[in-house]
């Protein structure tokens, strides 16, 4: 009973053992991956990273209209298409979502 009541006021006393997220958000580790994103103004909608993809998660096309879509929750965030993109324009974000 009296080491439950001194444990109680020690952590009372002591500091946070965890982040108080989301106002202390944690800068992500270096080479982390996160959210795959697309600049599509860079874009040529030439479709190879939608070919490449193993996890069929990326859709391109040209007619009628150029469009880039991504299902999330196919993704398995490998990289790949990043690597294999001939203009450079996706990337990964790793940054946590700020508090609003
Ligand atoms: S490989 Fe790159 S340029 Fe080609 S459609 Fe995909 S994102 Fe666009
Ligand atoms: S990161 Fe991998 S799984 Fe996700 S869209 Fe790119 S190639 Fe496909």
């Amino acid at each position: 009973m009296f080491t439950l009541i001194g444990n109680v006021f020690k952590n009372l006393r002591s500091k946070y053992a965890t982040r108080l997220y989301p106002y202390e958000v944690r800068e992500s580790f270096a080479g982390s991956r996160g959210k795959l994103e697309i600049d599509p103004d860079i874009c040529i909608y030439c479709g190879i990273c939608a070919k490449r993809c193993p996890a069929n998660a990326i859709a391109v096309t040209r007619k009628p209209d150029k469009t880039w879509t991504l299902d999330p929750y196919r993704c398995i965030v490998c990289s790949y298409c990043i690597d294999v993109c001939p203009k450079k324009c996706l990337h990964m974000n790793a940054k946590h979502r700020s508090p609003e």
